[in-house]
């Protein structure tokens, strides 16, 4: 099991009528991804984009890859323990 430790969730884009979430999310090396959460009424990750700027957190590439998408139930788990997201 992958260990990320999310230091920080930013909200970015929201959209509270239809439940959706959209965080900045960064993790205790410096990476960063984006999170697209559905509230319905629990969160829900809909989706994780890396930010093409920062290097992979998985295999530490700097393009496009989709090593997150294996880890989405992990992150969701550490962001929720962490208390980071909103009531
Ligand atoms: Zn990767």
């Amino acid at each position: 099991m992958h260990q990320f430790y999310v230091t920080d969730l930013q909200q970015s884009d929201t959209n509270e009528k239809l439940g959706h979430f959209q965080f900045l999310v960064t993790f205790a090396d410096k990476t960063k991804c984006r999170i697209f959460y559905d509230k319905n009424p629990d969160w829900k990750i809909s989706s994780v984009t890396r930010l093409l700027t920062v290097p992979c957190p998985i295999c530490r590439r700097d393009y496009y890859c989709s090593c997150l998408d294996r880890f989405t139930d992990e992150i969701h788990r550490e962001i929720q323990d962490s208390g980071l997201l909103p009531e």
